[in-house]
Parts: structure tokens; C-alpha cells; sequence
């Protein structure tokens, strides 16, 4: 049986013909080569017989729908604001499985139907809308799934990059289980703004570390990616969403708003930036000025040593870690409301440098001093950035 003979007797339309040699030669479409296989055949005498595409036992006319699967994604789209997509598509398993087998009866030459299937989907989609293909990093996602006649989005975030503050104490960084959902989150305060103008489903802010409930965030502010899912606008006016979030006044306030990126926030989700921290101190009996002044002296520059402290060690593993004081200045006033200025390594524990946490933390200001001393009130003034 000549090889023409055998091309046909896999009752294959011509473009699935053409397709089984894909990859000689590269300026054809397979339909041409199909065309061109065709012509080959009739001049050897060997007439191939091709199918009709709605009567091909490989894409039974699949290709003659595109059309209808495009228009459905547009209007399935519609509501959404995209300037890049990438569309995909899946094929039953025992149909691949049967092309590869005829492909490779003829040199294993070809291209798989659905890769086939999802660029002439993507070409004609984009013809039809204007939006370009972006492999890499789409707006949007969309999967074909032939089998099912059925239609899946992938709609990509969108990040938006800031910086806050926090004038407030008792705000959480973000939603937890254990705060109501009418407590107010750094998090919150934000999403629910961007949610508003980006017209999106959900919310999460990725910060740069964090700062305790009870402690404030001020000076120069931490910086954070705020993640909106499924939005519907992607042009978010962010003048606007910086004046929505500042005019609540509800002790978050944000600025340096702009796009970000998957990125960025592993970037600053990894960054250990020193930090400045302010600290007024309360203790059982009067401290010395003096004394604490010498104390705070003997921290310059010096490495403690802290294991989990217990107010935290519910969630994080028990270890030592190293941190480097980097200065420490006291600031003393004749009502015994003392302020300790402390700049630190990123993840020092501040409220357990000064009361020693039981030993677990040394040295410590209550060690050094030989007394109880603990912090009334912390505040971040500035991370070293
Ligand atoms: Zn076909």
C-alpha cells in the first residue's frame, strides 16, 4: 500500500491531513499543506481522498466553529476591561492519543489538534476584538474545552503597590479569623476602596512584614501590594483611590500608589529593612535616668539573642534568632515617662528586648537593669529603605 493510499484510509479532512506534517516547511497553514499533499498525490497517480472537515474522523469540522467559541468568549468578557489574552484548549484524551498515533506512521512530523485549535481561536479572536496574545503574562486566560463545549476564565490580579501608615493602635494588618468582619484591617480599609472602583471579588494585602495590633506605623510607612481578584476595571484611577482610602480617616492612610507585579511582592515580602521604633516605657518603680542612659549605650551596636516569645509561640516555631541592635537612646522626663528610641534589624522583637520575655530574649533593658520593665506603648517612626 503506497503511503497516499494509507494517508487515506485514516478518512482524514485536509487540513488534518496537512497537519500531520506541521513541521516541514513553516510558511504554510496546515489546510495548504493539506492542499499541496493533495495535488502531490494526484500527479503520483495515488489520489488521496480527503474528507469533508465535518466528516473527519480526527476534528469532526471542530475548526468550523470557531467562530461561535469566539463570539461566546466576547460576550462571556464583556463586563471586563483586558488588553492581553491567551486562549487555550483541551481535547478528549483518546482523540490526541489516536492523532499521535497516525502522526507517527508518518514520521511523527506533526502538530497536536489542540495546539492547532487554540491558535487559529486566538487569531481570529484577536481579529475580532482588537486585544492582543500575550504568552507570558495575559489579563486574561481562557480555556476551550472542546470535549464539554464548555468555556473557563482565568482573570489575572490586579496589584497595586503603596505604602501606609497606621495612626491608630488596635487595627490589624489583615482579616483574620479571630476579628470580627466588622473590625477594621489595614487590609480591609484598603480593599474595600479598590474593590470599589476595580470592581473585583476579593482582596489581599502582601506587606512588608508587619507591625503588632497594638502598634502604630508611622514616618515614613511600610509598603504593601494590594491584590484585587477578578477584576473588572483595570484602569483604576489611583489619585482617586489614594484621596477614597486617606478621606475615610479611619487611622490608615496610604500614598506612592502605582502597578506592581507578582514580583514585586515576593521582593518585598523578602526585603530586611532596619527599623526605627519609639518606645515609652512603664515599670513598677521609678527608673533611673542615668542608668538607663549608660544601658542603653551597651546596645549599641550589639546582637541579641531571642527565642519565640510566648505571646507568639502558638503560631511560630520555637528557635533562636540573632538580632543586631544598631543604636539605642533613651530620652528621659522628670514625670518618669521615659522614650526609648531603638533602631533594629527587621524581626526583632522590641517589647521583648526591653522586658526579657522570662529570659528568652537577652540581654534585655530588664535584665541589664535588674527590674521590671515593659513598653506601654510602640510605634514604628521609620524602616530604613
Ligand atoms: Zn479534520
Amino acid at each position: 500500500m503506497g503511503l497516499f493510499t494509507e494517508l487515506s484510509s485514516e478518512n482524514l479532512c485536509v487540513r488534518c491531513t496537512g497537519r500531520v506534517f506541521a513541521n516541514v516547511g513553516h510558511s504554510l497553514t496546515n489546510t495548504e499543506r493539506g492542499n499541496r499533499i493533495f495535488f502531490t498525490s494526484k500527479c503520483f497517480g495515488e489520489e488521496i481522498l480527503l474528507k469533508e472537515e465535518k466528516e473527519c474522523s480526527l476534528c469532526s469540522g471542530i475548526f468550523l466553529e470557531i467562530p461561535k467559541y469566539a463570539g461566546e468568549i466576547r460576550k462571556r468578557l464583556a463586563d471586563y476591561e483586558y488588553s492581553t489574552v491567551l486562549i487555550g484548549s483541551s481535547f478528549p484524551k483518546d482523540l490526541l492519543k489516536r492523532e499521535e498515533e497516525i502522526q507517527s506512521k508518518f514520521g511523527g512530523l506533526g502538530e497536536p489538534v489542540k495546539k492547532e485549535f487554540s491558535r487559529e481561536l486566538g487569531k481570529f479572536y484577536s481579529e475580532l476584538t482588537g486585544k492582543d496574545f500575550d504568552r507570558e503574562d495575559p489579563d486574561i486566560m481562557v480555556k476551550v474545552n472542546v470535549e464539554y463545549m464548555s468555556i473557563d476564565f482565568q482573570i489575572k490580579s490586579l496589584l497595586i503597590y503603596g505604602v501606609y501608615n497606621k495612626t491608630i493602635r488596635g487595627i490589624p494588618q489583615t482579616r483574620w479569623i479571630k476579628y470580627s468582619e466588622k473590625t477594621d484591617t489595614v487590609e480591609s480599609i484598603i480593599g474595600e476602596q479598590l474593590m470599589a472602583l476595580g470592581k473585583g471579588t476579593d482582596f489581599a494585602l502582601h506587606g512588608a512584614g508587619r507591625e503588632d495590633v497594638d502598634v502604630r506605623m508611622l514616618g515614613n510607612g511600610r509598603e504593601f501590594v494590594i491584590e484585587l481578584t477578578q477584576p473588572k476595571i483595570r484602569s483604576v484611577n489611583l489619585m482617586k483611590l489614594e484621596e477614597n482610602i486617606n478621606n475615610l480617616n479611619r487611622g490608615v492612610s496610604v500614598s506612592s500608589l502605582r502597578q506592581s507585579s507578582r514580583e514585586e511582592i515576593k521582593k518585598i515580602k523578602d526585603e530586611k529593612h532596619y527599623k526605627t521604633y519609639v518606645a515609652r516605657l512603664q515599670s513598677g518603680e521609678p527608673l533611673q535616668c542615668e542608668k538607663l542612659r549608660e544601658i542603653c549605650r551597651e546596645f549599641n551596636g550589639k546582637v541579641i539573642y531571642q527565642r519565640t516569645p510566648l505571646r507568639v509561640s502558638s503560631s511560630r516555631s520555637d528557635r533562636i534568632r540573632e538580632r543586631r541592635i544598631a543604636e539605642m537612646t533613651v530620652e528621659c522626663s522628670p514625670d518618669g515617662d521615659h522614650i526609648l528610641t531603638i533602631e533594629a534589624e527587621a524581626g526583632t522583637y522590641i517589647k521583648e528586648l526591653v522586658s526579657g520575655d522570662d529570659g528568652r530574649t537577652k540581654p534585655s533593658l530588664a535584665e541589664r537593669l535588674g527590674m521590671d520593665v515593659k513598653v506601654r506603648e510602640l510605634d514604628v517612626v521609620m524602616i530604613k529603605r
